[in-house]
């Protein structure tokens, strides 16, 4: 293989394989009866234990780069937690994985960097947290930046179902390297060669589907709403939970993601985008805030520098963000 970021896309993509597994494994144990009793244990295993598997891969194969992820093990130190800290160590020990509970902690400690640096990675172990309680759709996002941009992104999907030439059924992982395009791989099959995928052609804004968040917290549903109707929209927005958002459009089955803010102080967080980000821009889709102004990977763990997150195929771009200044949202 040629290309840039040889080693990081292997080590990324066979990283965040072996956090899916993980993950695919705890969602399997969880029952009516824990999503009816609102318990969150089994997210909080699997994210602790994704974070692990995946900051454990990069320690061995990048030890100098720092990694900016979502959870740190202070709470899982807690004398109260070491259930949960066995119930990671089982859930790692079934894919092969042994360390005792000070080195599991430790691993998960990898990605508790907060600070910019020239080159890092940033992960969320678990994104869509409440699609995986839910049963539904969640990522494993990874991707590295350098100099302020994201080189490399893999986005594990483990519910997303893949379309041709696998069928429709089991997940898929997307990966993209800046100026290589952008691919989707099986998640079942590692021997499967990727393709690449491409973003849709579709310009006329009446056409256009629509994706974003199944949370109305997370994003304004009642702006999209409003938006959908200047631009006479007639499908409805498909709602699904995590950067499978990017990953739909990425791959032209959705024409945009709009993360438009519910809330004045919240910054989004730099995990929840830079993967799916450079998957989309290298798909040929374009990415900014409200503004118009490219996301901004240089100010640590947040995107302090933006408001909302506009994700199209291109040709809509502009359109879009003039109709949501004209409806006032900003
Ligand atoms: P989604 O699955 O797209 O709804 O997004 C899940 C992500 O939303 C989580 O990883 C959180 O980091 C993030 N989040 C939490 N609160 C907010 C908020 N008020 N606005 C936008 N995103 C949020
Ligand atoms: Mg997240």
């Amino acid at each position: 293989m040629s290309g840039n970021y040889v080693n990081e896309l292997s080590v990324a993509l066979e990283a965040v394989r072996a956090a899916a597994e993980v993950c695919q494994s705890v969602q399997a144990s969880i029952t009516p009866d824990v999503l009816e009793k609102k318990d969150r244990s089994p997210v909080t295993v699997a994210d602790y234990a994704s974070q692990a598997v995946v900051c454990r891969a990069l320690a061995e194969a990048f030890p100098n780069d720092p990694v900016i992820g979502e959870e740190d093990s202070a709470a899982l130190r807690q004398p109260e937690q070491a259930p949960f800290l066995e119930r990671v160590k089982e859930e790692l020990g079934r894919i092969g994985l042994e360390g005792s509970p000070d080195e599991i902690c430790g691993w998960i400690d990898r990605g508790g960097h907060g600070e910019y640096s020239e080159r890092f990675w940033t992960l969320d172990p678990i994104d869509g947290t409440k699609g995986f309680l839910r049963g539904e759709q969640y990522a494993i996002a990874l991707a590295l930046i350098v100099d302020g941009k994201p080189q490399l992104g893999v986005l594990g999907c483990p519910n997303l179902p893949t379309s041709e030439p696998w069928g429709g059924e089991h997940g898929c992982l997307f990966s993209a390297v800046a100026g290589e395009g952008a691919a989707m791989w099986s998640m079942e099959d590692s021997d499967a060669a990727p393709v690449m995928v491409r973003v849709s052609e579709t310009s006329e804004p009446a056409r256009a589907v629509m994706c974003e968040s199944v949370e109305s917290g997370h994003s304004s549903h009642g702006h999209s709403a409003q938006l959908a109707e200047k631009l006479g929209i007639s499908s409805e927005p498909v709602r699904l939970d995590s950067q499978a958002k990017y990953a739909v459009v990425s791959r032209g089955e959705a024409d945009m993601y709009l993360r438009l803010p519910t809330r004045k102080d919240y910054n989004e967080k730099i995990w929840d985008h830079a993967a799916g980000v450079l998957v989309v821009l290298e798909a040929g889709g374009t990415v900014t805030d409200l503004a118009g102004k490219p996301l901004d990977f240089t100010h640590g763990r947040e995107l302090s520098e933006n408001r909302g997150v506009i994700v199209t195929n291109g040709p809509l771009h502009a359109t879009v963000l003039e109709t949501l200044g004209a409806i006032g949202v900003s």
